[in-house]
């Protein structure tokens, strides 16, 4: 059974239902957060029909995220981004470009030194896919009816963690961040730089809840905020972490409990749809 939830920003007024018909034709901004236990994979629909995959999740979950895609109804990706190069993103990858046309590929400059790279540079060249390196300071203004924002990295450091990929999206008045797995250097370095911008509706919850420190957080302010998570031997989620989004009275939607979650926003409003277990 699907179930959907609105969050009418303002007045968080939390609404559950068991059908939901959308308003006609209304152009929506979608996030489908795959389930791929522990990695990300992150399916964008946006407002005019355009579609970005943000990272492919582990190798063996590349199937998986290919066949969502297209159950999705898509048979195109215009961009796939790459955020880092740890194999519990870039895993999948391979399998993906098997599977779907790919207009364009979105990478870190950590493609010219991590080995981990070797697979999407051969699926890359088979293919003849255009890819270029993003860093902070580029924007889209509009991207398929939204903004994007690259706020990180500006250079690339020993830490593929910390050199994620982080973007921004803007539809009107809705933001959505993901950060990727950066980790509490990147975010110091992200508050000394955006502090006031970094504030988004939604939240990918970096690193999949290792520990986040309290003024990101606080900075970011999400409405809701997603935890891409599965059984791992590295003790996330952080309780701690995840007490400063409940004392915030943040909702967090976990991929391990709630299966696919997809978070839409008209624009106006966000609210968001689960696989109930
Ligand atoms: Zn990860």
């Amino acid at each position: 059974m699907r179930f959907l939830k609105i969050l009418i920003p303002l007045f968080f007024i939390f609404i559950s239902v068991h059908a939901f018909s959308s308003s006609n034709n209304a152009a929506l901004f979608e996030a489908h957060f795959i389930p791929v236990n522990y990695g990300d994979s992150i399916l964008l629909k946006l407002p005019q029909g355009e579609t970005i995959l943000i990272d492919g999740g582990a190798e063996e979950y590349g199937e998986k995220v290919a066949r969502y895609i297209e159950d999705s109804g898509v048979h195109r990706l215009e961009i796939v981004v790459i955020t880092h190069g740890h194999p519990d993103h870039i895993g999948g990858i391979p399998t993906v470009l098997e599977r779907i046309p790919v207009n364009e590929i979105w990478v870190n400059q950590d493609i010219f030194a991590n080995r981990a790279y070797v697979p999407i540079y051969e699926a890359i060249r088979k293919r003849t896919i255009p890819w270029k390196v993003i860093r902070r300071g580029r924007n889209w203004d509009n991207l398929g009816g939204a903004e994007i924002e690259c706020l990180h990295p500006a250079i690339v450091s020993h830490d593929p963690n910390d050199n994620s990929i982080v973007l921004k999206f803007r539809f009107h008045k809705v933001t959505f961040l993901f950060p990727g797995d950066i980790t509490h250097r990147a975010e110091k370095e992200l508050l000394g730089i955006y502090r006031d911008r970094l504030k988004a509706d939604a939240l990918k919850i970096p690193h999949h809840g290792h520990p986040s420190l309290n003024s990101f957080i606080e900075a970011v302010d999400p409405k809701i905020a997603v935890l891409t998570i599965g059984p791992n031997p590295y003790g996330a989620p952080d309780p701690q972490t995840l007490r400063v989004y409940s004392e915030r009275d943040c909702p967090v939607l976990r991929t391990d409990q709630s299966g696919a979650i997809v978070i839409k926003t008209d624009g106006k409003k966000i609210w968001w749809e689960t696989d109930e277990r």
